[in-house]
């Protein structure tokens, strides 16, 4: 696996790849890998196919995180995401610091208006505009035929979509399934930080997504799934929770009444200091013939 730290060394072994015509795809971490990472390399490889090139990124990209959240003390393991890549088969990693990666002259960003004020983007207002920056930048720099991102942060994959269509990028973006733990828990690199009595908490997300799955057939209306949501996740004293919605799974449009076509809860939570989300695709009741 080549190892990458420069914006140009990343290029040298794409030019090199190019010549031999191979695909390249495109899978963007900020490490500390898990289970749920793996799956999205092995969804890489599928699509390179034999011939082509899977490179992962570690980046915990500075930009994305407000001020006062969790830029310092987020996880990081570059020698153990190092063995993990090389044993999935990854092709080559980048992983930049932040000095190679932003010229402290830059004034040029990249936002999804409308998508990066809502949700997520209300609780973490520059978060989106970060994450979209960055995935330019790295398109730019990797020129994928194809990327990988993960479910667990539906939000972000609207956003990456969103702006793939808007500036014409030529890459195909595919979303990869919420890999979880035995209990339920969406795998992410922040749950090692949560203590013993938080981490037998989180799985109450999961829960009240399953008690979602079950109750959107019935015809009930999405302000009142909303509800009962909430009221499931209130009843677990250690997740303080920051946000419940139910949106269009394809538009993230709000919708109030019945499910009609198929929709998205998103959950989002504080177990201590340890912020989590986690989200389920809802599917109405099929129409009776
Ligand atoms: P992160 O390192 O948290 O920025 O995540 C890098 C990529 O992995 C993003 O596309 C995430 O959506 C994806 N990812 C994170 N956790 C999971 C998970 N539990 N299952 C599937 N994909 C995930």
């Amino acid at each position: 696996m080549q190892i990458c730290r420069t914006k140009a060394e990343a290029r040298a072994v794409i030019n090199d790849w190019r010549a031999h015509r191979c695909d390249v795809v495109l899978v963007p971490t900020m490490g500390f890998l898990h289970e749920g990472h793996l799956s999205l390399m092995r969804l890489a490889r599928a699509r390179a196919g034999a011939n082509g090139k899977v490179i992962a990124t570690i980046f915990v990209n500075p930009t994305q995180f407000e001020p006062g959240e969790d830029l310092d003390s987020y996880p990081r393991d570059e020698a153990r995401d190092f063995d993990l890549l090389r044993a999935e088969g990854v092709d080559a990693v980048f992983a930049p610091d932040a000095a190679e990666v932003y010229d402290p002259k830059a004034q040029t960003i990249v936002e999804t208006t409308e998508l990066a004020k809502v949700l997520i983007g209300r609780l973490r207002p520059g978060h989106f505009r970060g994450v979209a920056t960055v995935v330019t930048k790295l398109f730019n720099i990797i020129r994928p035929d194809a990327a990988v991102f993960g479910e667990k942060d539906f939000q972000q994959l609207a956003v990456i979509r969103t702006l793939v269509r808007d500036l014409d990028m030529d890459i195909e973006i595919i979303g990869g399934p919420i890999a979880r733990e035995g209990d339920g828990l969406a795998m992410s690199s922040r749950n090692v930080r949560l203590s013993p009595a938080e981490r037998a908490a989180a799985p109450v997300l999961a829960q009240a997504l399953e008690q979602a799955a079950e109750m959107a057939p019935t015809g009930i209306t999405a302000s009142r799934l909303r509800s009962h949501v909430r009221a499931t996740l209130e009843a677990e004293p250690r997740a303080q929770v920051q946000s419940v919605d139910i949106r269009d799974a394809v538009t993230l449009d709000t919708i109030a009444g019945p499910l009609t076509r198929p929709a998205v809860i998103l959950l989002a939570a504080k177990f201590g200091q340890v912020f989590l989300i986690d989200n389920r695709v809802l599917h109405p009741a099929k129409e009776s013939t």
